[in-house]
């Protein structure tokens, strides 16, 4: 197997736990890697480096065109904007991808989630532009243009082909913002009408999405929205299926890949050792598969699942009682 190169971070709060814990699944998995760990987040200003995003950590992910991230910390009102908007956008990451499937062994509501939420990640509210007009009264500028909102139409189509889904839907609020998510619907539908009308497309208001989610997910099968509906409705799904400890993801440009769990930092159980990996350990899957390196990416899969069936080393947010390390040994023990 030929050795890669990819660039790790390991991010704040429960970010170097779950990083640690799914190195040595990879590891014990037989993933040739030489690991290019770099700093970001609030941890990267404790080592004295001027920003959450240093340069160098951009650059290298520039030169090795992949990363596995932890989840960092976003001071909340103030401060240096968010590492994850500065590195989608810096990056043209345009597309994030985040399947959410139900995991035998973890009892939910539902038994047969299986969807994926495909989320515009470079506009909408997250321009980043704010204002204050006069004093006691801000605005916030959400943002929608042809080429982002078509690119990521057409990224979606493109997945659901490759992936063999059958139908696409897109949650919108174009009822009330009928020039941003207006232009986002007119972009996707285009796009379904002159290049995928084999694709079966529909359109829904995302407030009623939301209840048809809670009511029944598997009517659902590609869900396709703009940046802020997209990080919402990713936590709803996580909840779906045992919650964000279990729901991984992945943040796709043209050439270049940053692969990192749908949750934060954790604050409330950082340090304590009990933090689910599952979540970044299903990331690093889909960046094996990425990789063409399908095989130890179907190894580590069957191993995390036979875990959970088994059910006997579950970390907390599972009803078990296992910490972070001792979920990953079981997962490399079934590896061997
Ligand atoms: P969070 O996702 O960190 O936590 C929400 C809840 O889920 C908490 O109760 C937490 O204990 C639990 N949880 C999350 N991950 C878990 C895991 N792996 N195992 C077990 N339990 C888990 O969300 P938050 O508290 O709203 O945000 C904390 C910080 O993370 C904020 O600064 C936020 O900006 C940041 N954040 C970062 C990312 C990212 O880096 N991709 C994503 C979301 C939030």
């Amino acid at each position: 197997m030929a050795k890669h190169t990819v660039v790790l971070i390991e991010g704040d709060g429960i970010g170097p736990e779950v990083t640690v814990a799914t190195k040595r699944v990879l590891d014990a998995a037989g993933f040739n890697v030489e690991w290019v760990e770099m700093p970001a987040g609030a941890s990267a200003i404790e080592k004295g480096h001027d920003n959450v995003l240093p340069q160098r950590t951009l650059a290298a992910i520039e030169a090795h065109k992949i990363a596995l991230k932890g989840p960092v910390t976003t001071p909340v009102g103030k401060g240096f904007s968010s590492v994850n908007v500065q590195l989608r956008k810096k990056l043209n990451l345009y597309a994030a991808v985040r399947p959410v499937i139900s995991l035998s062994g973890v009892k939910t509501r539902y038994t047969n989630v299986d969807l994926v939420i495909l989320r515009e990640n470079t506009e909408g509210l997250y321009s980043g532009i704010e204002n204050e007009v006069v004093p006691g009264v801000v605005t916030s500028l959400k943002v929608a243009s042809e080429a982002a909102c078509t690119r990521i139409a057409r990224f979606a189509f493109r997945y659901a082909t490759r992936f063999h889904r059958k139908k696409i839907t897109v949650f919108h609020k174009a009822n009330i913002m009928k020039m941003t998510d207006g232009l986002f619907l007119a972009c996707a539908r285009k796009i379904y009408e002159e290049e995928y009308p084999n694709i079966e497309y529909e359109e829904i208001i995302v407030d009623a999405g939301c209840m048809k989610l809670v009511q029944d997910p598997t009517r659902f099968d590609v869900l396709l929205m703009e940046n802020l509906y997209g990080d919402l409705i990713s936590d709803l799904c996580a909840g779906l299926v045992g919650g964000l400890g279990v729901v991984g993801g992945a943040n796709l440009g043209d050439n270049m890949a940053v692969f990192e769990a749908v949750h934060g930092s954790a604050p409330d159980i950082a340090g304590k050792g009990v933090a689910n990996p599952l979540a970044l350990i299903v990331s690093a899957t889909m960046m094996l598969a990425y990789l063409h390196e399908e095989a130890i990416s179907k190894k580590v899969r069957t191993a995390y699942e036979a875990v959970l069936m088994e059910g006997t080393t579950l970390t907390r947010d599972l009803g078990g009682a296992a910490g972070t390390e001792q979920f990953a040994d079981a997962i490399i023990t079934k590896m061997r």
